[in-house]
C-alpha cells in the first residue's frame, strides 16, 4: 500500500468512526427527548386527574350545601312558613357558607334574592336546567347588583307532591375556585384553567398566561412552537369532550398544557406549566446523558488517533529502517527495487536504462582515512548522482560501493556523457585541493526493454555489464562502461552448468592445480607458492576461477573444492617429499563461506593427517571481507589456524574494507597487498606510493610479513625492493602454471 492508500484508509476509518458516533449520540438524544415527553405527558394528566378532582369535590361541595339548604326550604314551606321566615332562614344559610346571594326562583324564573332584591332569570339555560330536576351551575356572571364576577349555582325544589316548583340559587365569587386551581406544587408557576368547549375561557387565574377570550385565537396570537394543525386538534378535541396535551411557547418560554373534560356543563380544565419546571430534572439528566455519551465518544476517538499516530510512528519507522540507507540517508537495496519494479511495470518497453555504478578502488579511501571518510565519501557520490536525476528517474546504494540508477532511456552515447558528468562533478571537490585525488568508476547499462523482466536479473545483468566496464580501460581514466548485450544471457546460463558439472568434476578429477611462485625480494629466489584452481574440461578448453567460484560461492559448493584442493596440495607437498626436494610452503585459498561452517578446520587436519604432510608448509588464505564486523570470530578463526600449525595469510588487503587499524588486532602471518594498489589509476600515483610504503612499514614493525601480489612491472619490483617489501607474487616472475611445469621452472631451488 502506498502512503496517499494508506492516508486515506486512516481518514475514512477517523471519518467513520466519527459519523457512527455522531449518528449514536443523535439516537441516544432522540430516544431520551421521547421518553422525556412521554415522562411529562404522563405527569401533566396526572396533574390534571388532581386538579379536575378538586375542582368537581369543590363544586359538588357547593351543591350539596345548597341541596340540604333546598331541602331546608321544602321543609319550611311544607310547615307553610312564612315567606318572610323563609327568606331568614335563607340569610342565615347564605352567610353561614359564604354564599354572596341566595334566592329562590319560580317556575318562570322570576323570583327573590333573600335581601329582597327581585331577579328574572328566566332566560338563564341553567335555571332551565334547575327547573327540569337536575343540578345546574351558570358559566362566569357578572353580577347586575355588586359587579363581582360569579359563578351561579341552582338546584330544584320541589313541593309535597316531589313535583319542581321552583329552584333554590346561590352566586358564589369565582375567588373560592381560583384558589383552588392554583397548583401549588409548581412553585406557583402552573396555573390552570376553565375552558367551553368551544375554547372560550371561563375562569382564568390570577398571574394568567392567557388572556381573555378563546384559547384558539390566544394561541395563534403570540405563541410560539404550535401549528395551525395542532390548534385544529385541539378544537376537535374540546368538541368532541375529549382530553390531550399543548405544547407552545409565550414570551420565550415553552408550556406544556393538559386539558381535560370536567364532567360539568361542557367543561375543561386546562392546566398549563412552564416546561423548564416540569422538566427541570429530565432536562439534567438529558444533558448528563448528552454529556456522559459525548465525553466516551471523544475519548474513544481520541484513543482511536491515538492509537492511530502510535501506529504510523511506528509504520513509519519500520518503513524508514526497511527503505533506508544509514550511509547515504537515501533509499536503500529493497527501497530501490520496490520502487524501479513499480516504475518499469508501468511504463513502455524501452523507457529506462538499469545503470549499475561502483567506485574503482574505493577500498583505499577506506584503509588510507578510514572508514567513517569513506561513509562520507559515499554519501557525497550519493548526493551528486541524485542531483543529477531527472523527474521520473531514481537512484541509491545497493551496498559496499555500489550504486545503482534507474534512467529515462536514451541513446547511448547520451547516457554515457550523462554518467561521465556526474563522475566529473563528484570530482570537483578537487578543485581548491592542492594535491588532488580523483574518484574512478565502472558502469554498466542495462536497457530495460521487457517491462515484466524480474528486477533482479536486470539488476544482476547491469552488474554484469559493469563487471565487463572493469575489465575495460576507460577512455578519460575516470568512467569505464559496459552496455550488456543479449549474448551475455549465456554467462547467466552457464553458471546453472557450472553448479550441474561440480560433481563430476571433482569425480574426474577435471579440477587442476596451478601454482604461482612467492619470490622473496632479497635474495630474488623461490619462497613459496600459491595454489590457484583451473578447470580443465574433458575437451582441454580451460575456465578461470573467476567464472565459477562466484557460483559455487554462492550455493555453498565451494568447500567441496577448496578441501579438494587442499589435498591435492598435501599430495603435491608429500610427493615431493617423497621425491626429495626441498618444498616450499603452499598457501591455498580458503572461501568466506567455509567460516560459516563448524568443525570445517577439523577436515583440513583430518586430510592433512591421512595424507601425512607437516602442517608448517601448509598456509591459509583469508581475504579481510570474512571479518565483516565481528573481528572477535576472525581473531578466533585465525588462532584456530595456528593452532593446526599452519600459516594464516589476509588475503586482497585493500580491496575490503578492513583498516589497518585492524591488523594490530589479528595474529597474521602475511599480508597479500591487492594487485589494486599497484594497477595504474590515472594520476601520478603518489597518494599509493605512500600508502603502500605506510602498510609495509606498519606491518613489518608488528612482525608480519607482506606479499605484493600482481606485480607485472620490473619497476614495481624495484619500487617494492626499495620500499622494503618481503615477496612478490605476480605476472612479472610467473604467471601460475601446472604443478609439472612449476617444478621444472623452479627445479634448481626445490630439488636442490
Ligand atoms: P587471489 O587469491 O587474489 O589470487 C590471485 C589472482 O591474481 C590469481 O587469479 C592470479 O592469476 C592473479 N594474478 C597473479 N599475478 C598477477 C599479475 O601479475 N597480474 C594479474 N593481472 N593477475 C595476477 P586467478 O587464478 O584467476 O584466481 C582468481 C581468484 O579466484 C583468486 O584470487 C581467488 O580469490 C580465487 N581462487 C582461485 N583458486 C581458488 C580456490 O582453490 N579456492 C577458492 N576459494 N578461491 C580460489
Ligand atoms: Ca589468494
Ligand atoms: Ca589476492
Amino acid at each position: 500500500m502506498n502512503h496517499i492508500e494508506y492516508k486515506v484508509k486512516n481518514i475514512c476509518f477517523v471519518a467513520g468512526f466519527g459519523a457512527l458516533a455522531v449518528f449514536l449520540c443523535t439516537v441516544y438524544l432522540f430516544i431520551l427527548r421521547d421518553v422525556i415527553r412521554n415522562e411529562t405527558e404522563n405527569y401533566m394528566s396526572e396533574i390534571s386527574g388532581k386538579t379536575v378532582q378538586i375542582v368537581q369535590s369543590e363544586i359538588s361541595d357547593n351543591f350539596s350545601d345548597l341541596e340540604m339548604a333546598a331541602k331546608a326550604v321544602e321543609f319550611l314551606s311544607k310547615e307553610k312558613s312564612s315567606d318572610q321566615k323563609i327568606m331568614q332562614f335563607m340569610e342565615t344559610v347564605g352567610n353561614t357558607y359564604g354564599f354572596t346571594r341566595i334566592g329562590i326562583v319560580r317556575e318562570d324564573g322570576t323570583g327573590w334574592l333573600a335581601d329582597g332584591h327581585a331577579i328574572d332569570l328566566s332566560k338563564e339555560e341553567y335555571i332551565k336546567r334547575a327547573i327540569d330536576g337536575e343540578q345546574a351551575i351558570s358559566d362566569l356572571t357578572v353580577s347586575t347588583i355588586d359587579k363581582e364576577a360569579v359563578l351561579i349555582y341552582a338546584v330544584p325544589i320541589r313541593n309535597q307532591d316531589e313535583a319542581v316548583c321552583g329552584a333554590l340559587v346561590w352566586s358564589r365569587s369565582v375567588e373560592s375556585l381560583h384558589d383552588k386551581l392554583k397548583i401549588k406544587t409548581f412553585y406557583n408557576e402552573g396555573h390552570s384553567h376553565l375552558l367551553k368547549k368551544d375554547g372560550t375561557f371561563i375562569i382564568e387565574t390570577e398571574q394568567d398566561v392567557m388572556k381573555q377570550g378563546t384559547i384558539d385565537r390566544f394561541l395563534e396570537n403570540g405563541c410560539t412552537g404550535i401549528g395551525a394543525a395542532e390548534i385544529a386538534v385541539l378544537m376537535d378535541n374540546l368538541q368532541n369532550g375529549t382530553g390531550g396535551m399543548l405544547f407552545f411557547g409565550k414570551d420565550g418560554r415553552a408550556y406544556v398544557g393538559s386539558y381535560a373534560p370536567l364532567g360539568i356543563n361542557d367543561w375543561f380544565l386546562l392546566d398549563v406549566v412552564p416546561q423548564e419546571i416540569i422538566n427541570g430534572d429530565f432536562n439534567r439528566v438529558m444533558l448528563i446523558g448528552a454529556g456522559i455519551v459525548m465525553s466516551f465518544v471523544l475519548i474513544c476517538l481520541l484513543l482511536v488517533v491515538y492509537v492511530w499516530r502510535l501506529q504510523r510512528g511506528h509504520v513509519e519507522k519500520l518503513k524508514n529502517l526497511a527503505f533506508e540507507d544509514p550511509v547515504t540517508g537515501g533509499g536503500n537495496i529493497t527501497y530501490f527495487r520496490e520502487n524501479a519494479r513499480r516504475m518499469i511495470r508501468h511504463a513502455s518497453p524501452g523507457t529506462y536504462a538499469m545503470v549499475s555504478m561502483d567506485i574503482n578502488s574505493f577500498k583505499l579511501i577506506n584503509v588510507t582515512f578510514g572508514q567513517e571518510a569513506g561513509d562520507r565519501t559515499l554519501k557525497y557520490v550519493y548526493e551528486i548522482l541524485k542531483e543529477g536525476l531527472e523527474p521520473g528517474e531514481i537512484a541509491a546504494r545497493m551496498g559496499q560501493d555500489r550504486f545503482r540508477m534507474l534512467l529515462k532511456n536514451a541513446p547511448v552515447e547520451q547516457l554515457v556523457k550523462r554518467l561521465a558528468e556526474n563522475v566529473e562533478r563528484i570530482g570537483r571537490y578537487n578543485e581548491k585541493l592542492e594535491s588532488k585525488y580523483f574518484l574512478s568508476f565502472s558502469a554498466g547499462i542495462r536497457v530495460v526493454d521487457e517491462p515484466d523482466d524480474n528486477i533482479i536479473i536486470i539488476g544482476d545483468q547491469a552488474n554484469m555489464a559493469r563487471k565487463k566496464a572493469k575489465l575495460r580501460p576507460a577512455p578519460d581514466g575516470l568512467l569505464s562502461w559496459a552496455v550488456y548485450e543479449q549474448q551475455d544471457k549465456t554467462e547467466l546460463m552457464r553458471s546453472k552448468e557450472i553448479l550441474d558439472a561440480v560433481d563430476r568434476a571433482i569425480t574426474n578429477h577435471e579440477f587442476a592445480v596451478y601454482l604461482q611462485p612467492k619470490i622473496d625480494l632479497r635474495t630474488k629466489k623461490l619462497v613459496g607458492a600459491e595454489a590457484l584452481v583451473r578447470w580443465i574440461l574433458p575437451d582441454k578448453t580451460m575456465i578461470r576461477p573467476d567464472e565459477f567460484i562466484p557460483t559455487l560461492e554462492h550455493n555453498g559448493q565451494i568447500s567441496k573444492l577448496d578441501l579438494y584442493m587442499f589435498r591435492e596440495v598435501c599430495r603435491i607437498l608429500k610427493d615431493w617429499e617423497e621425491r626429495g626436494f626441498q618444498a616450499v610452503p603452499i598457501s591455498v585459498n580458503f572461501s568466506r563461506v567455509n567460516m560459516s561452517q563448524s568443525q570445517i578446520l577439523d577436515q583440513y587436519q583430518k586430510i592433512q593427517t591421512e595424507e601425512g604432510v607437516s602442517s608448517n608448509l601448509l598456509e591459509i588464505e583469508l581475504t579481510e571481507t570474512m571479518i565483516q564486523g565481528d573481528m572477535e570470530y576472525f581473531g578466533q578463526f585465525m588462532d584456530e589456524i595456528h593452532h593446526l600449525g599452519y600459516q594464516c595469510s589476509l588475503d586482497d588487503f585493500g580491496s575490503g574494507y578492513s583498516s589497518l587499524n585492524t591488523l594490530k588486532d589479528l595474529s597474521v602471518d602475511v599480508l597479500k597487498l591487492d594487485r589494486q594498489f599497484f594497477r595504474d589509476q590515472g594520476g601520478d600515483g603518489e597518494k599509493e606510493k605512500k600508502i603502500v610504503r605506510g602498510i609495509i612499514q606498519i606491518a613489518k614493525s608488528l612482525g608480519i610479513r607482506t606479499v605484493a601480489e600482481g606485480v607485472e612491472e620490473e619497476d614495481q619490483v624495484k619500487m617494492l625492493t626499495e620500499m622494503g617489501c618481503d615477496m612478490v607474487q605476480g605476472f612479472y616472475y610467473s604467471r601460475p602454471i601446472p604443478v609439472s611445469d612449476f617444478e621444472e621452472k623452479y627445479k634448481k631451488e626445490i630439488a636442490g
